[in-house]
């Protein structure tokens, strides 16, 4: 027997066991956003796709579900799985949008088909693809940074971001929409501009924090939350990310996002997104938790959480 194999039983796994999975089955226990429940909801769909509900009133971020696989990805039209989009979202009042990729804005038409009443927020680039699959004007509203929108209980403000860095792919990515018409395939959705959106309702605040790169102003204006939502992926372009989202905004709590890989089906196991770094993740989590008092809160993909 190697030294390895005699202590790593002993000296490793104690470590390595008392570290929380990266996709946990359960929910996070009652009061993971302090003691007095509000009455609301959170559900994470998957990707940067959040679900927030509170007096009757529902509104989702960068919302997909579809995940084309790579073939379909690549090769042909992006289509929305209308049943998994209306089950997702059915019934939502709005639908912010980080940037115009497809793995944030792919199903935005599909849910302003499926909910008449409902509006879509973003970019210039993320409301003209959506007149080009013939949503209305009514159903559409470009934001500017600062800029705050009213949705029932919900003060939402879009705060101007910065994508993070692809390695290669950044090379090869389209960041605006060209022509007439549709993309030829999700890989060819532009980036447009980026936002953050700051929510407030019932007393709390959450930043989502969609992609991982910063717009310094438009972030340094920013005061401190309850819960950070924060994408994961594409993070290590970024100096300082997660010790950046701390210093600024001095969350509660800091629930991952984007960590999921978006080319596999929404109902299979998730897997993580490649080049996740989980521990490095944890070890970022555990510096905002000695300095701020951040907890980490995992939300387990597709189930609606109450708070
Ligand atoms: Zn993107
Ligand atoms: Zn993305």
């Amino acid at each position: 027997m190697c030294l390895a194999c005699l202590t790593g039983p002993m000296m490793v796994a104690p470590i390595a066991s008392a570290r929380p999975e990266i996709f946990p089955a359960q929910a996070p226990a009652p009061g993971w956003l302090g003691p007095d429940a509000l009455g609301a909801t959170i559900t994470w769909t998957g990707c940067a796709g959040i679900v927030l509900d509170y007096e009757g009133t529902k509104i989702c971020f960068d919302p997909f579900v579809s995940n084309p696989g790579v073939v379909d990805a690549l090769l042909r039209p992006a289509k929305s799985k209308s049943d998994l989009v209306q089950r997702a979202f059915g019934g939502v009042a709005a639908a912010f949008v980080g940037h115009t990729h497809w793995d944030h804005a792919m199903d935005v038409a599909e849910i302003a088909r499926g909910n008449p009443d409902a509006v879509v927020y973003g970019s210039e680039t993320t409301t003209e693809i959506c007149r080009r699959q013939g949503v209305s004007e009514r159903q559409v509203h470009t934001v500017v940074d600062g800029e705050t929108r009213t949705i029932g209980p919900f003060t939402v403000e879009a705060v101007a971001s910065q994508h993070g860095i692809v390695p290669i792919a950044n090379k090869i990515d389209v960041l605006e929409l060209r022509g007439t018409g549709m993309p030829r395939s999700p890989f060819r959705w532009p980036r447009g501009q980026v936002f953050s959106y700051r929510v407030a309702f019932g007393g709390r605040t959450f930043y989502l924090h969609t992609s991982a790169g910063f717009e310094d102003e438009p972030f340094a204006r920013q005061q401190p939350v309850d819960v950070v939502i924060a994408c994961l992926a594409a993070r290590q372009g970024t100096p300082d990310y997660i010790a950046r989202l701390g210093r600024q905004l001095q969350p509660k709590v800091i629930i991952p996002c984007h960590h999921d890989n978006f080319l596999k089906p929404v109902d299979d196991k998730p897997q993580p997104v490649p080049r996740l770094e989980w521990p490095v993740f944890l070890e970022d989590c555990l510096e905002l938790t000695s300095k701020y008092g951040t907890r980490l809160v995992q939300l387990p993909r597709g189930r609606t959480v109450e708070f």
